[in-house]
């Protein structure tokens, strides 16, 4: 059965992080649409121009494109056997637009990484990422580990960033959890743990949110 997951969280709960690395255990792809909006950004599209303000700014872009871009990805072959969903949705619009776009072929898991607010401001003000391919630096390191290029910050994880998107996470996205809380396929994991308890929790709650909706 395709395993269909999203994974909720306020930002720097390191869901980007742990997405990936389910998707790589399992083959699946990893549809980031953070990622999705600073690849277009980079490279000037449309989308990338109309996005960069409001990314810069700790604000979401509009559900409508968020949307599209969702639809158009999971029509995309790889999605047919299952995939991992970072950062949409977004928003209680997104979530049912989402549901809308899924058959009954395969429950959808949604997985909560709780990370507490302190744990959260102390992580993002650290975090590097890749300057030249974008990816996203373990702590301490001096270089990317993939190309080897310099590594920066997010122009999002500075401070005044940082409150604005927690304030954003509660506003509009906290709604989700409540919107999902009560699906059987829904879990929480705690977030404020070693990388690889976080992934072995997250493993575990996918696991159980299946069996939940057999
Ligand atoms: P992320 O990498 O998930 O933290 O996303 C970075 C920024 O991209 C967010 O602060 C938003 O401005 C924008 N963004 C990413 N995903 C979405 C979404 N599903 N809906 C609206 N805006 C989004």
């Amino acid at each position: 059965m395709p395993v269909r997951l999203v994974v909720l969280g306020p930002p720097g709960a390191g869901k980007g992080t742990q997405a990936e690395r389910f998707a790589r255990d399992r083959g699946l792809p990893k549809i980031s649409t953070g990622d999705i909006l600073r690849e277009a950004v980079q490279s000037g599209t449309e989308l990338g121009r109309a996005a960069r303000a409001l990314m810069e700014t700790g604000r979401l872009v509009g559900d409508d494109v968020m949307i599209e871009i969702v639809r158009e990805r999971l029509e995309r072959n790889d999605a047919r056997r299952g995939f991992v969903l970072d950062g949409f949705p977004r928003t209680v619009a997104q979530a049912k637009a989402l549901d809308k776009m899924l058959d009954d072929e395969a429950p959808l898991a949604v997985i909560d990484v709780e990370v507490p607010e302190d744990a959260i401001v102390r992580r993002l003000s650290a975090r590097r990422i890749c300057g030249s391919c974008g990816w996203t630096a373990v702590s301490g390191a001096s270089a990317c580990a993939k190309c080897g290029g310099a590594l920066v910050q997010r122009r999002d994880d500075a401070e005044d960033v940082v409150r604005e998107r927690l304030r954003v996470y509660q506003d509009d996205t906290q709604p989700l959890v409540d919107f999902y809380r009560d699906r059987s396929t829904f879990r929480s994991v705690d977030g404020d743990q070693s990388p690889d308890a976080v992934a072995a929790d997250i493993a575990a709650a996918v696991a159980a949110a299946v069996r939940g909706h057999e």
